[in-house]
Parts: C-alpha cells; structure tokens; sequence
C-alpha cells in the first residue's frame, strides 16, 4: 500500500533493537481517517471469505482490527495480555513471547466469545517474529474455528515470522514488507 510506504518513511523512526516506531499514527496517536483507508484494505482482500470474527490482540492491533471489522460487519474479539478481575477463568489461553518486551505472557480469551461456528480473520499492527500470530492461531485452534488468515499493517519480512507463517500455507497480507532496517535509520522496503 503506497500511501502507507510513504507514511512509514515520512513519520517512522527506527531504533536499535530492529524497532520501528510509528507512534505518530499506529502505535500511540491513531490516524482514524489512514485507519479507516487500512480497514478498507484489509476488507478488500478478504471480501470474499465469509468472516464472523477479527481477531487481535491487546493494544495497537485493537484500532486496526476495528476499523476492518466495521467493513465485514463483524465484532471485534481481542486477546488480553494480563488476567484481570473482569476476565472470568473460563478461558482459552497461549503463552507468548513478546518481540518488544522480550518476556514472555499469557494471552487469554473467554470461551463465549469463540466457537466452532466462527470463521476468523486474525489482524495485527506489526508482524516480526511471528510469535502473536502463532498464539492467536493457537487460541482459535483451540476454540474449533476456522481461521481464513491474517492482515498486517506492517510486516518486518527480515525477520522470520511471516515466512515460516505461510510455508505452513497461512495465508498471510502485509500492507507494507521492510526488507531492511539500516543502522542510519533508513528503511528499504520489498518491491513487489
Ligand atoms: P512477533 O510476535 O511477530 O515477533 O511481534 C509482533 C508483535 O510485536 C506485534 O503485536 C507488535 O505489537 C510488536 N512489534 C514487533 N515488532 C515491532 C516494531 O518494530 N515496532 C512496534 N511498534 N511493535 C512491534
């Protein structure tokens, strides 16, 4: 997605640590009009699968996933990271190891909220390792659904998550791919 490329390389900056940040309109401030445009896109490539549930998981992917879900018309469920008092205890739950915080951490869901009937297309803001997909993956396995793929805003495809993601014949959209993040703090990305 063009106009996302040219907003990553106008407002990211890069950090040690192979961190983009882009805090400016994803990851802190939300540009709720270049969100809606990002819903729209994640709806046109998925138009055609009959969706009941966006998935995501706690908290930048929650803007994202909202704005998609709006398109299909669908809720939006996403999977806390910490066990709270509002959480009951009857839950799907997956351990995850965190990219940015390199721990690791529970990812939980009620059980209500996901069934065997549900057909899910699973949204995150960033793709590195591949860790949250796998978890979210994991926790729809676990609740009999089907999950029909995943659409990220930005994809670090340097690092392996999305390609050992689709060799698994995951079906995985990343509206922009780096291919490279350089000590300078450039950024290249991959031509499709
Ligand atoms: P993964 O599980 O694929 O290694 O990492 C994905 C998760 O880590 C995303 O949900 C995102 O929150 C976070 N993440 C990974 N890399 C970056 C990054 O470069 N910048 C930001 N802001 N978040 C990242």
């Amino acid at each position: 997605m063009k106009a996302l490329e040219e907003k990553i390389l106008k407002e990211g900056k890069v950090y040690p640590g192979n961190v983009l940040k882009v805090g400016s309109f994803l990851n802190h401030q939300i540009d709720v009009s270049f969100m809606e445009e990002i819903g729209k896109e994640f709806h046109s490539l998925f138009q055609n699968e009959k969706i009941t549930k966006v998935l995501t998981i706690e908290t930048s992917g929650i803007p994202v996933a909202c704005f998609a879900a709006i398109c299909f018309g669908v809720p939006v469920l996403f999977a806390k990271k910490h066990q709270t008092k509002n959480l009951s205890d009857d839950c799907y739950s997956t351990e995850i190891t965190s990219f940015t915080h390199g721990n690791t951490y529970q990812a939980r869901i009620e059980k209500k909220y996901l069934n065997s009937d549900d057909v899910v297309l699973i949204i995150d803001d960033f793709l590195a390792n591949g860790c949250a997909l796998e978890g979210l993956m994991d926790l729809i396995r676990q609740a009999g659904a089907k999950c029909v793929g995943c659409g990220i805003v930005i994809e670090k495809a340097f690092q392996d998550g999305g390609k050992r993601l689709r060799e698994q014949g995951i079906r995985v959209e990343s509206l922009a791919r780096i291919a490279k993040m350089n000590d300078d703090g450039t950024l290249e990305f991959i031509k499709e």
